[in-house]
């Protein structure tokens, strides 16, 4: 067994790492950081816990610690659920001597830092090599994408792989909880939506190239077509839902477009790793679906769900669907837990 903590395990990222730590076969969760208004005390107490399962009897007792690299004793991997202006100062200093798995956006875009979806560009991790000789650091810190990104890219995967991309617009329709537990207050979201996520376009559009790019002597060359974006917040709790419009080069036929996502799969199903979905996207038929509430928590949550995949009559070669992916699972805890799997698998 590894020993893992959680940085910023009190928040709704954290709390989703404690959730799928609980029992892992691999990882025995033993740290729990977060901010000096929690520190000292029992988890139980430091965490307004919102999740529908139990808070583990496990962590209950635990005393929270401060965010800091010697507060947090005897662990290897550290999954960090932080805001970005807090990751981007302490993520650094943990790497020194710890595996950072981060979901902030502090340091996605840095050169030596991998950005990685396993199912998608496992072959970034050969970036950690130069960052540590670059930094000098024993440990390393390896991220995951933004929650919407991740739904599309791994939506994405299969057709960049048969078709070559003209461009992609897409517009999201995002759950509460991707802002936080503090993050979007009830008077401003129920009954209404907001047509504003401030950083997220500029996060989808930037983070779905460079992942589908490729690493060329150690600098990623990102994608070379065109993403764009429009983000909305709308009043679910969990799940964001995209709306994807795609334009290809040249013809396709929309079945074959269906069998390459049904039959995707990457290094995570080759390998097995625990937390990896048997198939990452699930194809639907029926007219309505795929839905928030209904669909979100397929294959645990770790898949994304696609559905109204139908060829796009007012433009040539463009095809639309719709696809529904856990922002907190897929899109964060879950993303992190997987690459230290993989991290675990074919580097320690
Ligand atoms: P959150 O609910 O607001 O939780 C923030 C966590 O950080 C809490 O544990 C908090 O501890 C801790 N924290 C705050 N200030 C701190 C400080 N000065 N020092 C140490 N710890 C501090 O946020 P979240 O939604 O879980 O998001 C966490 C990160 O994941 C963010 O970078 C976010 O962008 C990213 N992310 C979120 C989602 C999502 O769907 N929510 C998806 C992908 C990525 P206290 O309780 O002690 O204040």
């Amino acid at each position: 067994m590894v020993n893992v903590g959680v940085l910023g395990a009190t928040g709704m990222v954290g709390q989703r790492f404690i959730e799928m730590l609980e029992n892992h076969p691999e990882f025995e969760l033993t740290t729990l950081a977060a901010s000096s208004r929690s520190a000292g005390k029992p988890y139980s107490e430091a965490a307004n816990w919102y999740l529908d399962s139990e808070m583990p009897e496990s962590v209950r007792d635990i005393e929270v610690v401060e965010t800091d690299p010697s507060s947090v004793g005897d662990v290897e991997i550290l999954f960090s659920a932080l805001p970005a202006d807090i990751a981007r100062k302490v993520e650094p200093r943990f790497a020194e001597k710890y595996i950072v798995a981060s979901n902030a956006s502090a340091m996605r875009m840095e050169p030596d830092v991998p950005l990685v979806i396993p199912e998608v560009n496992p072959e970034f991790l050969d970036l950690i090599e130069l960052q540590q000789k670059n930094r000098g650091w024993d440990g390393f810190i390896v991220t995951n994408p933004n929650c919407s990104t991740i739904a599309l890219t791994l939506t994405l995967k299969p057709i960049y792989d048969n078709y070559s991309i003209r461009r992609v617009y897409v517009s999201t329709m995002q759950a509460v909880s991707g802002a936080g537990y503090s993050g979007v207050p009830s008077m401003a979201i129920l009954d209404n939506l907001v047509p504003f996520i401030g950083g997220e376009e500029e996060k989808m559009e930037t983070e779905t190239l460079h992942l589908l790019g490729e690493l060329d002597e150690g600098v990623v060359r990102p994608a070379g077509f065109g993403v764009s974006a429009s983000c909305h917040r709308v009043p679910v709790v969990d799940g964001h839902t995209e709306a994807v419009f795609i334009e290809l080069e040249d013809e396709f036929e929309l079945k074959d477009v269906r069998e390459a996502m049904e039959t995707f799969q990457g290094l995570p199903q080759k390998l097995g790793l625990y937390s990896a979905p048997e198939k990452p996207v699930v194809v639907m038929d029926e007219e309505n679906r795929p839905q928030p509430r209904m669909d979100r928590d397929r294959d645990g949550g770790m898949a994304v769900t696609v559905g109204r995949l139908r060829e796009d009559a007012a433009f040539e070669n463009s095809l639309r669907y719709v696809l529904v992916g856990h922002n907190t699972i897929r899109g964060a805890a879950g993303a992190s837990i997987l690459n230290a799997e993989l991290i675990k698998e074919i580097i320690l």
